[in-house]
């Protein structure tokens, strides 16, 4: 095992992965920029080093600057966390050359999959199935019009190197293809430095449902279980909760057993999640595959008591997988507390955290990064808490989680803990009558 572990993030990830240091016996050492110098995670890290200035591109994102830091530091490895590099294959090939373990998959792993399009053709190549579409980027939009007409509108028009819910166009008929092509080929060459876009069939209210897979390299990839993040909000999770509720127990297995199918096929090794939808029938289909530990990953650690991060670690250490020591039991909720303010279309806030009591008691977790006194910085994105809530059966994780957000108090910037609280109450919701478009419907409801 390591003795030294480098944290290439920040926020409430990077707490986390500290906190699984401590239990593994690893000291971390906690790279930040400029803007995050008093952050928790390097309050409670046994180092900390500065990593560059307060925008991400200079920092966070800045290869040469994390990996010197982390050799300065006698590291041996490097956790990536969620986003920034963590699926960027270039940071995997430079820990390499530089004697570094990447806490995370193969970079080929990292570059087969953060191409959505050939994902898509990598999956269905062994049975998984997939939404109607391109395997492949379109050559242009003629392509993408007889495409289209072929597998019939609505269709939906992705970045082949997006993520995080951007680069996405919906179109319902040929005239909207024409007006979002060259739209949504801007965006993806902007926002992923890369035009190329695909096509899928746009599945109307659909269901997210993932499945979180572990791989070693003693030959072991297994799942653990099912997660539902159907209630989004301009395709971003705001709750999430596991096992998915709601579908037939075959269903689930069979999305189980396609994942592990799937993960296995490509070699993969370490922490990963693949993403389907579920459509009105039932039916289901890969969208794509997210080759890192997922912000949601609390619902599926509570769920099977299984520390992911600490497999994870585990795992790039060359160790096997330690298996669950026991059954997954009850149900389990999510909901992402930001910094947004739904009066003003979630428009992200900044400021200081002038007094934070964070919820607890029964079946309560919370995964944060706050104090009272933080000052939250314009550069990064507005998630403040993850609120978990774990309870014998759904009924009573969602009333605890309402207990939990009722007790919640962030003062000094604007929250989403009242919006949190009305989609629980939601009839939808409450019902399982879970769907991508609920959380739009609630707010023209509201309107
Ligand atoms: P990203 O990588 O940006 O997260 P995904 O491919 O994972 O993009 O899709 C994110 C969300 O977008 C999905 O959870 C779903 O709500 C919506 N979405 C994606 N593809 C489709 C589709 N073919 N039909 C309907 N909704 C879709």
């Amino acid at each position: 095992m390591f003795s030294k572990l480098f944290i290439a993030n920040r926020g409430e990830i990077a707490v986390r992965i500290v906190r699984a240091c401590r239990d593994l016996g690893i000291r971390s050492v906690v790279g930040y920029s400029e803007a995050d110098r008093d952050s928790l995670a390097v309050q409670l890290a046994d180092e900390s080093i500065c990593i560059g200035p307060g925008p991400s591109a200079k920092s966070y994102l800045n290869i040469p600057n994390i990996i010197t830091a982390a050799l300065l530091t006698g590291c041996e490895a490097v956790h990536p966390g969620y986003g920034f590099l963590s699926e960027n294959p270039y940071l995997p090939e430079i820990c390499e050359h530089c004697g570094i373990v990447f806490v995370g998959p193969p970079a080929e792993s990292l570059r087969e999959m953060g191409d959505k399009a050939r994902a898509r053709e990598r999956m269905a190549s062994v049975g998984v199935p997939t939404v109607p579409g391109t395997n492949r980027a379109l050559r242009n939009l003629a392509e993408a019009r007889e495409i289209a007409a072929s597998i019939g509108y609505p269709v939906i028009l992705k970045a082949a190197m997006g993520g995080g819910g951007r680069g996405m166009r919906v179109a319902r008929n040929e005239a909207e293809l024409s007006h979002y092509y060259p739209l949504a080929e801007a965006e993806a060459e902007t926002a992923f430095a890369r035009a190329d876009l695909y096509l899928e069939k746009y599945i109307e209210r659909p269901r997210h449902v993932e499945v979180q897979v572990l791989a070693d390299r003693h030959g072991t990839t297994l799942d653990l279980g099912t997660r539902d993040c159907s209630t989004q909000r301009r395709y971003q999770k705001v709750i999430e909760e596991a096992p998915a509720p709601a579908l037939p127990a075959a269903t689930l297995q069979s999305i189980a057993e396609d994942a592990v199918r799937g993960a296995a096929a490509i070699g993969y090794v370490n922490a990963g999640t693949v993403e389907f939808l579920v459509d009105g029938e039932g039916r289901y289909y890969f969208i794509e595959m997210n080759t890192r530990l997922q912000v949601e990953h609390p619902v599926t650690e509570e769920l099977t008591g299984v520390d992911l991060v600490r497999q994870q670690i585990r795992i790039a250490a060359g160790e096997p997988i330690e298996l669950p020591d026991r059954e997954p039991s009850g149900h389990v909720i999510e909901c992402r507390v930001t910094a947004e303010d739904p009066e003003r279309d979630f428009r992200p806030v900044v400021g200081t955290v002038t007094a934070y009591r964070p919820p607890g008691g029964p079946g309560i977790r919370v995964d944060s990064h706050l104090w009272a006194g933080y000052t939250i910085p314009p550069y990064y994105d507005s998630l403040l808490a993850k609120i978990i809530a774990r309870g014998r059966n759904r009924d009573e994780a969602i009333a605890r989680l309402d207990r939990a957000l009722a007790e919640t108090v962030i003062e000094g910037v604007v929250t989403t803990v009242p919006f949190l609280r009305r989609l629980l109450a939601s009839p939808d919701f409450r019902d399982r009558n879970l769907h991508t478009e609920a959380v739009r419907s609630l707010l023209a409801e509201a309107r």
